[in-house]
């Protein structure tokens, strides 16, 4: 970087570190959603320097390492077009790239971030303790499961701002049960008052909750990211090259494409039948064939902010 006079320097911009909702195996609590049902709704990409590992490699006993994450990043890409389930390559890099990158760029996925009060309570149950304390926190997570669940609850009973939410993390996935509870302790002035001090003094702007669910750049900023991961594609393709060189003609793959199992099809991205036909497709071959044996992970149910290994890389 050249001087320059540090008062013109464009400020960075900084966000504060989430308090998130983050349970441990069997831990409960008790939320109050004092936002009721206005969530934030973006998507976003998870971007890796490598490919998630397919269940036949953890089976084997490999990792996913935080040294293989990239980060998390906001899709640019039009809400109508991201909500119909396509991509938006005309709009955002990610999505454009997400074919040349050879599962390193996920598709983009929808997450949901809110300010919710948490009561606090005696050790594994829901009972709140007296006198009443609560913390504010920020519930971020890309779980469709989650979603489903707070929508049903919202559709069956009303307004979310009525009943206190009962939570029990079930795994160390964040894989949690909700309940309802049938009132909420706000029914009291008093803890109401509370609860209302505690959000407005200590509230997660919008932006703040935003930056929870993946980073924001423009344009050029996702472009230069796109291409770095997918400098990690192709050199891999290069070493790749050099370690084996077995003759294999393209019959194989295309074999082994029209196997592979309807979920790593969806992670990866459409299949981009030009990369079938390139000179390089050869040596990749093995892996495209490894994949066609692995079974479906059960990726929908797991939510990847809150896996051991990524915890807080991306907030
Ligand atoms: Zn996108």
């Amino acid at each position: 970087m050249a001087r320059q006079a540090i008062t013109d320097v464009k400020d960075e911009k900084t966000f504060v570190k989430l308090d998130k909702v983050n349970l441990k195996p069997g831990e409960t609590a008790r939320l109050f959603l004092i936002e009721g049902a206005d969530w934030i709704v973006e998507y976003s990409h998870e971007l890796r320097k490598k490919p998630r590992l397919t269940q036949a490699e953890k089976a084997a006993g490999a990792q996913d390492t935080p040294e293989d994450y990239y980060g998390s990043y906001l899709c640019l890409g039009k809400q109508e077009i991201l909500e119909a389930g396509e991509l938006d390559a005309g709009n955002c890099p990610f999505c454009e790239s997400i074919a040349a990158s050879k599962g390193r760029i996920g598709r983009p996925r929808r997450g949901y971030a809110a300010n919710v009060i948490r009561f606090m309570t005696t050790h594994g149950t829901h009972d709140p303790l007296t006198p009443i304390q609560v913390s504010r926190l920020a519930w971020v997570h890309k779980d469709g499961k989650k979603y489903a669940e707070i929508k049903g609850i919202a559709n069956t009973w009303g307004d979310l701002t009525k009943r206190d939410l009962l939570i029990t993390n079930t795994n160390q996935f964040q894989a949690y049960t909700i309940q309802p509870s049938p009132n909420t302790l706000t029914e009291s002035p008093e803890v109401m008052a509370l609860v209302q001090q505690t959000y407005d003094q200590q509230k997660y702007s919008d932006e703040d909750l935003t930056s929870g669910l993946g980073n924001a750049v423009d344009a050029e900023g996702a472009r230069r990211h796109a291409d770095a991961v997918v400098s990690y594609a192709n050199n891999v393709i290069a070493e790749t090259s050099q370690q084996v060189a077995p003759v294999v003609t393209q019959q194989p793959v295309m074999q082994a494409m029209q196997n592979m199992p309807q979920v790593p099809v969806a992670q990866a991205g459409p299949i981009d039948m030009s990369v079938m036909s390139a000179p390089p497709v050869a040596q990749e071959a093995p892996v495209m064939a490894a994949v066609a044996q692995t079974p479906a992970p059960a990726v929908a149910s797991v939510d990847v902010d809150n896996m051991p290994s990524l915890a807080g890389l991306d907030s």
